[in-house]
C-alpha cells in the first residue's frame, strides 16, 4: 500500500490558463521519474456530468473505459500519461450534491441539518481520496476547475484547506496557476493580478506552495523575486509557464523550470531517477519536422469551437508524427455543404473525416461529403454519426432506398437503416443512458480493419444511442459495403468498410479517445498513411 501524496492545482485571475496541461505535464514528469501518478478533475458546475452539455458550452465530452462522460481534460491526462482514467477521475458539483441528497433521503444523516460544511465538503474530500485509497498511486494530482474567487469553487477550496490540515505537511501541496499579463503600452509584465488572486486564496485559508505563472514573455528573476515576496513563496517556487508552440512542449518547459524538483522536495519524496522522456522527445521531434503535408477535411457541425473535436485533432497529431507527416485540418461546417458546392469545398483534400454528432442539423451536408469521398475515392473515415451517415448514403445512393435515414433524424422513415435498440426505446432520461464505455468487437478476417489492428478482438469506447439496423445487413453487404466488426454478444455492427474503395472505414465507436502520444491509434495512423498515399498520387 502506497502512502499517497496529494497535489492540488488551483487557478487564478482568468479561466483557460491551461490548468489541465500543467497538471498533465507535471504528472508526465513525475511518471517519467518512476512514480505512479494519476490526475483528477473537480468541476464546479451542477450538471452531474458534461454528457448533457452542448459541445459549444464545454467542448468535447470525453468518455472513459468504464463509461463515464467526462471533462475533456481527462483526454489530456490519458494522452500524456498513457494510462486509462475512470469515473473517479472526474467529479462535478452535481454529482457531489446528488450523492449527499441520496444519503439524506436514505436517512444516513438522520436528525442532522445537512450543510455545505461538513456534508458537502466531506463528500468532496472522500471523492478526492478515492483514487489515493486504492493504494495504486504514489501521487494524486487534483485539478480544481474554475477560478479562485468564484462562488461555485468555494466548497472545493474549503475542502482543500481541510485536507491540507488533515494530511499534514509534506503530504499535500497546492500549486496555484496564475496569469502574469504583459502591458504592451508600458512594455512590462504585471504581477498585481497574481498578488490579488493569491490574497483571495489566502482569505479561504489556503496558501499556495508553488506559483506557476502563465506568460507571453520571459519572467525575469526580479519579477520572480517580487512575486515570491508578495505571495509568501520562495523564488525557486515561482515557475514560469511561457506560451508554447504545442501543448506537448510543456513537460519539457516545466522540466527546465524545475517544477518536478520543487514538488518532489516539498512532498519529501526521494528524488528518484531523472525524468526519462526519450520516447516523448522522439515524438516531438517528428511532430516538428514533418517530411510531408496532407490536408484532411473535418466535417462537423460544431466546428466554430474546435475543442468540440479535441480528441480527434490530437489523434491526428499523434498519427501525423508517427507517419512524419503534418496533418493540416480543413474545418468544414456540414451545414454549409450542398450537392452543388461539395466538389469545390472539398477540393484538394487528401482525406475526409465525418465527425460524431447529435441531431438533424447539418446531416444532409455530411451525407454529401460521404458521397463525394466514396465516388472520388478519397480516403474516408466516419466516426460514430459519421459511420451512420456512410450507411445512410450507401443505402440511398447505391441501394436506391431514397428515404433511408436514422430514426434519430426522421422517426417515420420507411427505411430506418439506423435505428434505436429495443432497450433504448423505453428510456426517457437523457443523462448517462447512451451505450457508453468500452465494448468488445470482433473483426472479420481478411478485412482492412483486421489488418490495421493486427488483432481480431478489440475493445473501443462508445457514446451513442442509435445503431446499424441489422435487418438491412444482407442487402447492404450484397451491394458492396461490408460489416467487418461486430459486437460478439449482441451482433451489433461496429465497423463498416467498402472493400472496393482505397480507404473507406466507418466505426460506430470513438477510436480518438484511445490515441495517446506513446500509442497513436492504429486507425488514425492508417488513415493518415492513406491520405499521404493519396497526396502522392
Ligand atoms: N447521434 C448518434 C447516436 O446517438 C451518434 C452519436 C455520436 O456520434 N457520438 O447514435
Amino acid at each position: 500500500m502506497k502512502n499517497t501524496k496529494y497535489v492540488f492545482v488551483t487557478g487564478g485571475v482568468t479561466s483557460s490558463l491551461g490548468k489541465g496541461i500543467i497538471a498533465a505535464s507535471l504528472a508526465k514528469l513525475l511518471q517519467a521519474r518512476g512514480y505512479s501518478v494519476t490526475i483528477q478533475k473537480l468541476d464546479p458546475y451542477i450538471n452531474v456530468d458534461p454528457g448533457t452539455l452542448n459541445p459549444y458550452e464545454h467542448g468535447e465530452c470525453y468518455v472513459t473505459d468504464d463509461g463515464a462522460e467526462t471533462d475533456l481534460d481527462l483526454g489530456h491526462y490519458e494522452r500524456f500519461l498513457n494510462i486509462p482514467t475512470s469515473q473517479a477521475n472526474n467529479v462535478t458539483t452535481g454529482r457531489i450534491y446528488k450523492s449527499v441528497i441520496e444519503k439524506e433521503r436514505k436517512g444516513e444523516f438522520l436528525g442532522k441539518t445537512v450543510q455545505v460544511i461538513p456534508h458537502i465538503t466531506d463528500e468532496i474530500k472522500h471523492r478526492i481520496q478515492i483514487l489515493g485509497n486504492t493504494g495504486e498511486f504514489d501521487i494524486v494530482i487534483t485539478e480544481i476547475g474554475g477560478t479562485v474567487g468564484d462562488i461555485e469553487s468555494l466548497p472545493y477550496v474549503e475542502s482543500v484547506r481541510q485536507l491540507l490540515w488533515e494530511l499534514g505537511e509534506n503530504n499535500a501541496i497546492v500549486i496555484h496557476l496564475t496569469l502574469v499579463p504583459y502591458l504592451a503600452a508600458a512594455g512590462e509584465l504585471k504581477t498585481k493580478p497574481t498578488q490579488h488572486s493569491v490574497k483571495m486564496l489566502m482569505q479561504s485559508g489556503v496558501s499556495p506552495d508553488i506559483l506557476v505563472c502563465r506568460t507571453e514573455h520571459e519572467i525575469s528573476d526580479s519579477i520572480k523575486r517580487k512575486l515570491a515576496l508578495f505571495c509568501n513563496v520562495k523564488k525557486e517556487d515561482v515557475i514560469q509557464s511561457i506560451d508554447a508552440e504545442t501543448i506537448y512542449d510543456v513537460p519539457n518547459f516545466m522540466l527546465e523550470e524545475g517544477l518536478d524538483d520543487v514538488v518532489i522536495k516539498k512532498l519529501e519524496l526521494s528524488s528518484g531517477q531523472k525524468p526519462k522522456l526519450e520516447v516523448w522527445n522522439d515524438f516531438l521531434k517528428k511532430h516538428k519536422n514533418p517530411k510531408n503535408v496532407v490536408e484532411i477535411g473535418l466535417i462537423g457541425k460544431y466546428v466554430e469551437l474546435r475543442d468540440s473535436y479535441k480528441s480527434i485533432t490530437e489523434a491526428f497529431i499523434h498519427a501525423g508524427a508517427y507517419n512524419e507527416v503534418k496533418v493540416k485540418v480543413r474545418w468544414i461546417h456540414s451545414e454549409d455543404l450542398t450537392i452543388d458546392n461539395v466538389p469545390e469545398k472539398l477540393n484538394g483534400l487528401n482525406g475526409i473525416l465525418v465527425a460524431p454528432g447529435f441531431g438533424e442539423r447539418g446531416i444532409e451536408g455530411k451525407i454529401e461529403a460521404v458521397r463525394y469521398a466514396r465516388e472520388t475515392k478519397i480516403p474516408f473515415f466516419g466516426i460514430c454519426l459519421g459511420m451512420q451517415m456512410a450507411v445512410i448514403e450507401y443505402s440511398r445512393n447505391v441501394l436506391g432506398l431514397l428515404d433511408a435515414n436514422s430514426t434519430e433524424m426522421n422517426s417515420s422513415t420507411s427505411n430506418p437503416v439506423i435505428d434505436l435498440m429495443e432497450e433504448q426505446k423505453s428510456i426517457t432520461n437523457y443523462g448517462g443512458t447512451m451505450r457508453l464505455g468500452a465494448w468488445d468487437c470482433v473483426l472479420s478476417e481478411n478485412s482492412k480493419v483486421h489488418g490495421i489492428y493486427e488483432d481480431e478482438l478489440i475493445s473501443e469506447r462508445h457514446r451513442h444511442r442509435y445503431e446499424f439496423n441489422n435487418s438491412y445487413l444482407s442487402k447492404i453487404e450484397a451491394a458492396g459495403m461490408s460489416a467487418t466488426g461486430k459486437n460478439p454478444k449482441t451482433n451489433l455492427v461496429e465497423v463498416i468498410e467498402i472493400p472496393s474503395h482505397p480507404w473507406f472505414v466507418g466505426v460506430q465507436y470513438h477510436p480518438e479517445y484511445k490515441s495517446t502520444v506513446l500509442k497513436p491509434h492504429p486507425l488514425f495512423i492508417d488513415f493518415v498513411k492513406a491520405a499521404l498515399e493519396h497526396s502522392l498520387r
